[in-house]
């Protein structure tokens, strides 16, 4: 779908809303923090900006961050009695509604000092989000943000992950096409100014297999290695991509 300039503005607003939570939540993780207090952190910037949750009560998710650490991929449920210790990693996701527009992000970060091999998936992970952003051009294929994403990812010796993707995004978070972020084996959707995605790789250290836990929302990789998860939401316009999800 295409969204007109007034449209654009409002997910403008939205995404910056998300920078802000994403500014505010850096700035509280450090080791002996427990994710619900990331959460308390993201509720009080969505207060503070009148903004509404996408995430909270989402087919009953109980919080308005998923808070996945180390081999966690996605949709952690941040609690009292996760701590963040030094060394982990941790991926905040979170979004916010304004004026019925969403915005969604996520990014992975270090708790304290992390070991190479954590550093250098997090950089491959962002670096990756961005080869999949360069290609949000009119004109060009949704597939090749995906088939981009899969090359840098899997050429520094990572795997991304199937089960799990991007999407369109506008008066709902989710919202077709999705957006792989692999080669799907059919071409996709002719991109025009004014369609908006949310891009999502998610890259693990290991092979690309997941694991959902007992509580039927933590996604972990199957193998225990680790994972990281950075996405952005952008809109496609005739001067490039624009990132809405930045400060
Ligand atoms: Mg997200
Ligand atoms: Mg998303």
């Amino acid at each position: 779908m295409r969204r007109n300039s007034g449209e654009l503005a409002k997910m403008r607003k939205a995404g910056r809303v998300v920078a802000e939570i994403h500014e505010a939540t850096r700035a509280a993780i450090r080791p002996g923090v427990s994710t619900a207090e990331i959460d308390r952190v993201a509720r009080e910037v969505l207060d503070r900006r009148g903004a509404g949750s996408n995430f909270l009560n989402y087919h009953g998710f109980p919080a308005v961050v998923c808070t996945s650490p180390n081999s966690m991929i996605v949709h952690g449920i941040p609690s009292e009695t996760v701590i963040l210790e030094e060394g982990d990693i941790i991926s905040i996701d979170c979004g916010a509604i304004i004026e019925g527009y969403h915005g969604d992000a996520a990014y992975t970060t270090g708790v304290g000092t992390v070991s190479p091999e954590a550093t250098r998936l997090m950089e491959v992970t962002e670096r990756s989000l961005y080869a999949g952003i360069d290609q949000l051009q009119p004109g060009n294929r949704l597939h090749e943000v995906g088939r981009a994403v899969q090359q840098v990812a899997e050429s520094a010796g990572f795997s991304v992950v199937r089960e799990y993707v991007g999407h369109a995004i506008g008066t709902a978070m989710h919202e077709e096409p999705q957006v792989p972020n692999y080669w799907p084996g059919t071409p996709g959707p002719t991109l025009r100014s004014g369609m908006v995605f949310a891009i999502e790789p998610m890259v693990n250290a290991g092979g690309p297999a997941t694991r959902l836990l007992d509580d039927g929302w933590s996604v972990v990789t199957a193998d225990g290695r680790l994972s990281a998860h950075f996405e952005h939401t952008i809109a496609v316009t005739d001067e490039g991509p624009e990132v809405f999800t930045v400060l």
